[in-house]
C-alpha cells in the first residue's frame, strides 16, 4: 500500500509539466512515464509471509525469498551467496541491513587472505631451463572442421 502511494507521488511530481496536455496526449505521456518507472523500479511489491519468507513481485514474475535460509526462487541468492535484487527488496522492506546475508568470501579480509601466500615470480624467459625435445616441438592449431551455417554470435539466454 505504501509503495503504491509513493509511486503515485513520484508520478504526480514528474508529470506536473504534462498537465497542460490534451487528455489523450496526457494518457500516452503517463503510460510512457509509468513504463519507464517500472523498468527502473523493476520490483513493485514485497509482501511478508513470515519474518523471513517474503513474496517479491518483479514485473510479471513472482518470487519467494527466504532470508533465514538465504534462498530465492530465482536461484541467484543461493548460487552467488550474495543477496539478489529480490532479497535486497525484502531486506529493504524489513529495514534490515544486507550485511548478514552475504558470504564471507566477499569481504575484504577474505580477499587479503587469498593473496597472503607468497607467490614466486616467473624468471625471465631467457633463464628458463627447457629440455631440448620440448623447445623443438612445434604446436599447431587444432584441425577441427568448421560446422555448416553462420557461426553463432550471441550466447543462448537462459530460460526463466
Ligand atoms: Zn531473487
Amino acid at each position: 500500500m505504501d509503495d503504491d502511494i509513493n509511486h503515485c507521488r513520484v508520478l504526480d511530481a514528474i508529470a506536473k509539466d504534462a498537465r497542460e496536455l490534451h487528455v489523450v496526449e496526457l494518457l500516452e505521456y503517463m503510460r510512457t512515464l509509468h513504463e519507464g518507472l517500472m523498468k527502473s523500479y523493476r520490483i513493485q511489491r514485497v509482501r511478508a509471509s513470515t519474518d523471513y519468507i517474503h513474496t517479491v513481485i518483479d514485473g510479471m514474475k513472482r518470487l519467494i525469498v527466504c532470508l533465514q535460509n538465504k534462498r530465492c526462487s530465482c536461484g541467484q541468492f543461493q548460487l552467488d551467496e550474495l543477496p539478489c535484487p529480490h532479497a535486497l527488496a525484502a531486506l529493504r522492506h524489513m529495514n534490515e541491513s544486507f550485511e548478514n546475508y552475504y558470504s564471507p568470501y566477499y569481504t575484504k579480509d577474505s580477499l587479503l587472505q587469498t593473496y597472503e601466500i607468497l607467490i614466486d615470480l616467473l624468471p625471465d624467459e631467457s633463464k628458463w631451463n627447457v629440455p631440448q625435445h620440448i623447445a623443438e616441438e612445434v604446436v599447431m592449431p587444432p584441425t577441427g572442421k568448421r560446422q555448416p551455417g553462420r557461426p553463432q554470435k550471441q550466447r543462448y539466454k537462459p530460460y526463466n
